[in-house]
């Protein structure tokens, strides 16, 4: 019997290299090997983004075909909009009832947030529960591993924790423990060395033109002490050498020998980069210009994946409430 996983992605923009390294590569690899479900998490986007709600239901059809065009297989792997299976609202209100709000007030990840980020309202009563949902997203489907960033860790734990009150409590043993799949790729930074993110205009997005990757990779910050071409540059320092680890590993050992040497400028390093990322970027790019010509066959696997998993949170709704109410 495979385990079943879950993972999902809040539809709040444009999907960027961040994405693709830290979640979806690594969902992709695990299609084989486990029973994946994957949702499009729009209640969590409505949290942050409460006053753009209108660009959410766009953003879920980019999502979706985002997430085809770098190798998501709906024929393996179910796929789905949150909002369209309303047993995740109903097991959040039950597991909200349990969850002490200490715990979520001492959450790492909620504080950290309020203090990053001054672009979106975080301080409301909802976006404080954000981690509840979580746990009520992946209990639902009982999943027996998550594949998450190591700056998820926290939530994750906090979901665990639930699920161990819910079985203390009730007596039951009907929420198992869950486990976290850690993605293999170090995180990517942003060109302004900070975490990669929409919030902070940082990031290289998976539709960005030519031109713009080759604009950003420019912006790239590098080795601080490389202050003329002749100096010579310490790659492990420097961002951009990060980024050939990634995307270009055939050719780190040369960045490493022209850098340390100073046979190249950082201009020409991050040229040869952007020419890289391209070349990774240009077959997802071109999938997704196909998809995007048949919108209609996408919300149709997005019913299906709703069709699939409302079957299983269903069943896990009549089990919760059996155990709490009877
Ligand atoms: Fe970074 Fe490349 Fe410049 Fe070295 S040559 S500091 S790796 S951008």
């Amino acid at each position: 019997m495979k385990k079943t996983i879950f993972s999902a992605m809040r539809p709040t923009g444009k999907l960027h290299l961040g994405h693709l390294v830290g979640a979806l590569q690594n969902w992709i690899d695990l299609q084989d090997k486990y029973n994946c479900i994957f949702g499009i998490v729009d209640w969590h986007a409505l949290m942050g983004e409460y006053a753009q709600s209108k660009e959410i239901q766009e953003n879920m059809l980019d999502m979706a075909m985002d997430w085809m065009a770098c190798g998501i297989n709906p024929e393996k792997t179910i796929l789905f909009v949150q909002s369209h299976v309303p047993e995740h609202l109903e097991l959040n209100m039950i597991l909200s009832c349990i969850t002490p709000l200490g715990w979520l007030e001492r959450n790492p990840t909620y504080k950290e947030q309020l203090r990053e980020i001054t672009t979106r309202d975080l301080q409301t009563y909802a976006f404080l529960g954000y981690p509840v949902l979580q746990a009520a997203d992946i209990l639902l489907y009982k999943a027996q591993a998550v594949p998450i960033g190591e700056d998820q860790l926290p939530h994750l734990e906090l979901a665990r924790e639930i699920a161990r009150r819910f079985n203390h409590l009730y007596k039951t043993n009907l929420f198992l423990d869950c486990e976290p799949i850690l993605t293999p790729t170090p995180r990517l930074l942003g060109v302004d060395g900070r975490k990669m993110s929409k919030s902070y205009q940082n990031a290289i997005n998976l539709s960005d033109s030519e031109e713009e990757i080759r604009k950003k990779a420019q912006s790239m910050f590098t080795d601080p002490r490389r202050i003329k071409m002749a100096d010579p540059g310490h790659p492990e320092e420097c961002n951009v050498y990060s980024y050939y680890k990634i995307f270009a590993p055939d050719l780190k050992e040369d960045v490493y020998t022209w850098c340390t040497k100073a046979q190249k400028g950082c201009t020409e390093c991050k040229k040869i980069l952007s020419e890289q990322l391209m070349k990774r970027l240009k077959p997802i790019q071109e999938k997704r210009a196909s998809l995007v010509k048949h919108k209609n066959r996408i919300w149709d696997i997005l019913e299906d994946g709703r069709q699939k998993a409302q079957k299983i949170a269903r069943k896990t709704i009549e089990e919760v409430k059996e155990v709490v109410f009877k």
